[in-house]
């Protein structure tokens, strides 16, 4: 079977290229006469992966010296906990932007060690905006801020990044890292799943300004502690090998082609040909305010519940998968993260225009 256009929001589609290269080394890396997969940890080839991930990652995303760059495991779930456990710490209060279901999975998990003040929420609307913030409702002395940068179930994203002064900025950027040009220095914690723009499951990415790790909680779980992964150049304990390797081919391919500014550039092209034809469309509705719009998850409606079911399984019969929404929403959404060609969305949105003409 040929290859599909796989809008799934993450595990995703990846760069066919770097699948083939994968393939075409899969059995022998290099010289070493083995696998990537069963090689050391420790060994002389794997360190030069790993090393290479890591100074990839710093030179596409401009990150400082200051900045540790951690590659662990535990998705970003996982994170979830590590925050409140490392940086909890002061006057146990953590100030969030409530902007969906990875928020509220955050939120409980920062409840566990602390107190919870929600600055702004979207809730009223099924976070289908981004709440502006009231500058009044920061807490003064958090021990730091929380936003999600890119809400991948609603559909969201932030087109600027709150200025929290003196207060850490966390940022959970597991489904838009590495698809546009973002100040690193406006953020002092970026934690991101794999899944969706950096290569498969497996491995989560945590950046970390060098002064915030050290203070964890007595009782953090020593694979929690950033301090222990920092100081072993994440290489504590067995590391998620493959997928580093994987990741280190992704951003390759993402250098090979222009960067991050470049991907912004076509992200930007993708995502503004899916809205506009959904902006005129009579029988396709974008579900998000404008202003606020993701570019990497579109969601949208008929507004009939069987109608979007049929438009799902045709797609699907054209080579267009995975576009039903996410159980708690439903409709459908497009993930057109970076591997994502332009064809790819327009092959979508001709299949949109031929369905509506059907069924208008
Ligand atoms: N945060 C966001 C924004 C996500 O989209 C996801 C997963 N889709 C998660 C967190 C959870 O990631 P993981 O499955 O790696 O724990």
């Amino acid at each position: 079977m040929a290859r599909v256009y796989n809008f799934a929001a993450g595990p995703a589609t990846l760069p066919e290229a770097v699948l083939k290269k994968a393939a075409a080394e899969l059995v022998e890396y290099q010289d070493t006469g083995m696998s990537v997969m069963e090689m050391s940890h420790r060994s002389k080839a794997y360190d030069a992966i790993h090393k290479q991930a890591e100074a990839l990652l710093r030179e596409l995303m401009n990150i400082p010296d200051d900045y540790y760059v951690l590659l662990l495991q535990g998705g970003a779930s996982t994170q979830f906990s590590a925050v409140p456990l490392n940086l909890l710490n002061g006057s146990g209060i953590a100030d969030f932007v409530h902007t969906g279901n990875w928020s509220k999975k955050a939120i409980a998990e920062a409840k566990r060690y602390g107190q919870v003040n929600i600055v702004a929420s979207s809730e009223d609307k099924t976070f289908a905006y981004i709440p502006e913030l009231d500058e009044n409702k920061f807490t003064e002395n958090a021990d730091y801020f929380y936003i999600v940068t890119n809400n991948t179930i609603y559909g969201t994203r932030f087109t600027s990044i709150p200025d929290t002064g003196n207060i850490p900025l966390v940022a959970d950027m597991s489904s838009n890292i590495l698809s546009e040009v973002y100040d690193i220095g406006k953020f002092d914690v970026i934690l991101a799943g794999s899944q969706k723009n950096i290569g498969p499951a497996g491995l989560t990415i945590v950046i970390v300004r060098k002064d915030l790790v050290g203070q964890a909680r007595e009782i953090t779980p020593v694979m929690l502690n950033w301090k222990t992964q920092a100081e072993a150049g994440s290489l504590y304990n067995t590391p998620p090998c493959y997928c580093i390797y994987m990741a280190k081919l992704v951003f390759e391919w993402l250098k090979e082609h222009g960067g991050i500014k470049e991907m912004q550039a076509r992200n930007e092209e993708k995502a503004q040909l899916l809205y506009d034809f959904l902006d005129q469309s009579e029988l396709f509705k974008a579900t998000v305010n404008p202003r606020d719009r993701s570019l990497m998850n579109v969601p949208f409606v008929t507004g009939d519940a069987d109608l979007d079911a049929l438009f799902i399984s045709e797609a699907g019969d054209q080579g267009l998968v995975t576009l039903k929404g996410h159980r708690s929403v439903g409709g459908m959404r497009a993930s057109i993260y970076n591997a994502m060609p332009k064809a790819g969305v327009e092959k979508l949105v001709e299949f949109m225009k031929t369905f509506e003409r059907q069924h208008k």
